[in-house]
């Protein structure tokens, strides 16, 4: 028999592909992992902005088979940055020209009277690929206010294929098209929330195979025996879904936990009594460090519903002590001073503090990761997904990554 571990889109999709006997432990008492939905006063919010953009049609129908299709929304992505006293579209290397025309003129000239060629490091090549004035006045404060550590320490390739690349002639032909060509150009989004996505998936996996509120203490990779704090249980293979360094504790297994990095994101999910004056932006950058925020989203302009639904994210270092209520005070004061609450009341509101949110991807990480999961595949241990794999990817990419290890 498969064990399982964790009932996320990971998780449940290996269960729907896979045709072995299998059961899950889920140590939560609900299902979905990092993809759920909460709804309340009328609100309904994921615990971050949760869209979704299907690089494979199979994929996309095997997700949606038990979603109604009128309940489907179909979303042409309109994402902008606010940057001093305007807006300037997504993304910031492409839009230059919307800038001031001293700003547009340095990030123009370093752009093509470039110092920097060589680079080892995320920071270094963002300096590299766009010179200093598009690094520095977006990427870096940007990211650093995301990933909440110092951009020297990620792998060039940290955001691999999410990154938003642009040579100079696409930068500069977008000046009079624009193209706005990105991974998630589309997203779709189900009216209930993401959790539609998650229940769909479970249609497919019986009760009886869902062991939810069952927390793995320990894995004995002799006995290929999973221990919770309820039983022991027996398995043929085990499939992981839980952050890496987690699963190699639960296995005993020696690792560097220097090596191992990530940021945590706080979330508050906000709801208000009318509208804002932002009615197109599905969500909206701020590089600004007066502002605690690096990006918040519009449920509102995604559903087209008359009052304003936030999601707020705040990136903190993994080990960083987080003080809701004083984010919370400081999130509202500063989304007044950043003009998105100008009369509107708050009427509900709620927060989650995701953590793992973002890995932090080094070369010795990744090696670390990859020569760690072949020895645990000797013992018939795949660790899957996200988190699983330790790396940064999207809830398809964990569905295909579920299937293969289904298929193996
Ligand atoms: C801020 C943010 C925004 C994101 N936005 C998007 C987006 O728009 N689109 C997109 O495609 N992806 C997005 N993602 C990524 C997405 O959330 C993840 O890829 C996906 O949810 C991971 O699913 P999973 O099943 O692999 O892991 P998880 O959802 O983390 O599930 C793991 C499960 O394991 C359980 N578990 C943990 N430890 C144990 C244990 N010891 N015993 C039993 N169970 C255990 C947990 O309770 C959890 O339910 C975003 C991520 C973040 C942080």
């Amino acid at each position: 028999m498969d064990i399982i571990i964790g009932a996320g889109a990971t998780g449940l999709s290996y269960a729907a592909f896979t045709d072995r006997d299998y059961r899950i432990i889920e140590a939560d008492s609900a299902i979905g992992g990092y993809c759920k939905t909460i709804k309340q006063d009328g609100f309904v919010w994921d615990y971050s902005g949760h869209f979704f953009h299907f690089r494979y049609p199979e994929m996309e129908q095997f997700i949606c088979e038990h979603i109604a299709p009128d309940t489907l929304l179909r979303c042409r992505k309109h994402t902008q940055i606010q940057y001093g006293d305007r807006y300037v579209d997504f993304p910031f290397q492409k839009n230059i020209h919307q800038l001031p025309q001293q700003e547009f003129i340095d990030c123009l000239y370093d752009l093509f009277c470039n110092p920097y060629t060589e680079y080892s490091n995320f920071k270094d090549m963002l300096y590299c690929k766009f010179g200093r004035s598009i690094a520095e006045k977006f990427l870096i404060p940007y990211n650093e206010k995301l990933y909440a550590c110092d951009l020297n320490t990620l792998d060039c390739n940290a955001m691999g294929r999410f990154f938003p690349f642009a040579n100079k002639e696409e930068i500069i032909a977008n000046f009079r098209q624009s193209d706005s060509a990105s991974y998630n150009d589309h997203f779709t989004y189900p009216s209930g929330g993401a959790i539609e996505y998650i229940n769909s998936l479970k249609q497919r996996v019986p009760d009886d195979r869902l062991l939810l509120g069952e927390r793995v203490v320990r894995i004995d990779t002799a006995r290929k025996c999973v221990v919770t704090d309820k039983r022991e249980l027996t398995y043929d293979r085990l499939v992981s879904t839980i952050p890496f360094p987690q699963l190699l504790q639960l296995c005993g297994v020696e690792y560097d936990a220097s090596l191992y990095s990530w940021n945590k994101v706080l979330v508050f999910n906000l709801g208000f009594d009318s509208k804002g004056d932002d009615t197109r932006n599905n969500w909206v950058y701020f590089p600004s460090k007066e502002l605690s925020f690096y990006r918040i989203g519009y449920y509102d302009n995604i559903f087209g519903s008359d009052r304003m639904s936030l999601y707020v994210e705040l990136g903190f270092d993994k080990d960083a002590a987080i003080d809701v209520d004083y984010w919370f005070e400081r999130v509202l004061s500063d989304l007044r001073s950043a003009g998105i609450i100008t009369t509107q009341q708050l009427v509900s509101h709620h927060s989650v503090v995701m953590d793992p949110a973002y890995v932090h991807i080094n070369e010795q990480c990744t090696a670390d990761v990859q020569a760690k999961k072949a020895l645990l595949a000797q013992h018939d241990i795949y660790s899957i997904g996200r988190y699983g794999s330790w790396t940064y990817c999207s809830i398809e990419d964990g569905m295909c990554e579920a299937r293969a290890t289904a298929k193996l």
